[in-house]
């Protein structure tokens, strides 16, 4: 099969750091292929620099600047996340901290020293779709059955009539999802893989093999209790789950410098929570 390698990255919440570290370490490993399942923004203090990223990657014509040597990347995509419906609109079921850092990224998205990369952004957000699949995998933020919202959780693999509606409601037979943070593979039959270690992998297998719902986990805001950056490689058949360390003070200084972001969303950096 040809499958271009593809880095699965996903919660990038506006950490700068986090997804520099992320990004060097696929192209160290020869990621041809870029997919970011949403939340690029909300919570983190770049989020700039981080749709700058997004876009010259997770497009239909993708141009790596941070690549020593040019090279072909595949058309990669980027979903919506419920933080970027959030700052398009319909931040409903908010809390209090996620709301201020919205409404925060909201103001810095519309800075006033930089109206044409405004609005390049907003573009870019607004055509942002919640679901997507190529020839093999479907992909969302939250859930095969609710895309933006539904987390996939741990505990989900005991919950038999969560899987099957999330299973019922898939388009191909694995989906690769983010949104809860917490990495992990869910099989239909309610078996639950959870990777350990920096450097995991798991094997999908072919076309026959049981279906899988697989969450990558969060490049900016990991929340399993492991304070490093997660995000997955996949090559049609095999995912691997890495764990990196980075900078985690530099991002929660950046934080710490917006006094419009809670402090809440700093410390929680370097512990994983
Ligand atoms: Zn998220």
């Amino acid at each position: 099969m040809n499958y271009p390698l593809t880095a699965l990255i996903s919660d990038l919440h506006a950490n700068l750091p986090a997804l520099e570290t992320a990004l060097a370490d696929a192209r160290v490993r020869g990621a041809e292929r870029f997919v970011c399942l949403g939340d690029v923004i909300g919570y983190g203090a770049r989020p700039r620099e981080c749709l700058e990223w997004v876009m010259r990657l997770c497009v239909e014509d993708p141009v790596d600047p941070g690549a020593a040597q040019a090279r072909t990347l595949y058309p990669g995509l980027c979903l919506m996340g419920n933080h970027e419906a959030a700052l398009l609109g319909s931040g409903v079921d908010f809390n209090d901290k996620a709301r201020a850092a919205i409404d925060w990224t909201r103001e810095e998205l519309n800075r006033s020293d930089a109206r044409e990369q405004n609005a390049a952004f907003w573009d870019y957000l607004g055509a942002l779709v919640p679901a997507m699949c190529d020839g093999v995998a479907m992909f969302a933020h939250g859930s095969p059955r609710d895309p933006v919202r539904e987390y996939m959780l741990p505990r989900d693999s005991r919950n038999p009539e969560k899987l099957k509606a999330c299973f019922a409601a898939m388009e191909r037979r694995v989906c690769f999802v983010g949104h809860s943070h917490v990495p992990a593979v869910y099989l239909e039959s309610g078996e639950l893989f959870r990777p350990k270690g920096p450097d995991t992998e798991f094997d999908l297998g072919d076309e026959d093999a049981p279906r899988a719902i697989v969450n990558v986990g969060s490049v900016g805001q990991p929340r399993d209790g492991d304070p490093r950056l997660s995000y997955g490689l996949f090559d049609g058949r095999r995912i691997r789950f890495v764990r990196l360390e980075y900078d985690h003070a530099a991002a929660a200084a950046a934080i710490r410098a917006v006094p419009a972001l809670p402090e809440f969303l700093a410390e929680r950096l370097a512990v994983g929570r």
